[in-house]
């Protein structure tokens, strides 16, 4: 798979990401002009963060937990406004597509490691899907195989086969099924398929 691929798809979250994070602005404007209440609880919020901040740079220890309470107790207050509008409670958070990434393709394990998201794996899956012949499979398959385009004449001479065109695909599609049948069977061995390029 090309860099470059995961460089665009990484662009694609970003832009996801940022439109998300600029739409909620967008709702907390109208939002906070219709409840004010609400703006007002934002900028407590705000300011609590402030003065916590300075206070533990202070080496105040009581301030995270005295932080904690308020802060849960402002949310609770938000969440309040919130229901008597007949607002769900994820109003007031961003929208992003991947709850599990927040839109950023990566997550952080507990060890701090992060790792690739499903959804950005899944994307990766899809264009290396599309870019090979398996996204045809709807319309080439083992039920729309059709042997009777090839002869069902033996010729020693040109195919070095003492058997027919025909009956060798036949071979090769039973081949086929039993390895599909077989996939997970570890002693399954696999499959080779040579030949000119552009052969199918
Ligand atoms: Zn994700």
């Amino acid at each position: 798979m090309p860099k470059e691929i995961l460089e665009d798809l990484l662009k694609e979250y970003e832009q996801k990401k940022i439109r998300a994070e600029l739409d909620l602005e967008k709702r907390k404007e109208k939002l906070y002009t219709k409840i004010p209440a609400l703006k007002n609880i934002e900028d407590e919020l705000n300011n609590l963060a402030i003065s916590t901040a300075k206070n533990i740079l202070l080496n105040n220890n009581n301030s995270i937990q005295d932080f904690k309470n308020k802060v849960k107790e402002l949310n609770n207050k938000k969440l309040e406004i919130l229901k008597n509008n007949n607002l769900n409670i994820n109003y007031l958070k961003p929208n992003y597509e991947c709850k599990l990434c927040n839109d950023t393709g990566y997550i952080t394990k507990n060890n701090y490691k992060s790792e690739m998201c499903s959804c950005l794996k899944q994307k990766l899956l899809n264009i290396s899907f599309n870019k090979s012949n398996i996204s045809n499979l709807d319309k080439e398959n083992f039920s729309t195989f059709n042997e009777n385009i090839f002869s069902d004449k033996i010729n020693i001479e040109e195919y070095k086969y003492n058997i027919s065109p025909r009956q060798n695909i036949i071979n090769i599609k039973n081949n086929c099924i039993r390895f599909v049948e077989n996939f997970d069977n570890p002693e399954t061995k696999n499959l080779l398929f040579t030949g000119n390029t552009g052969l199918r």
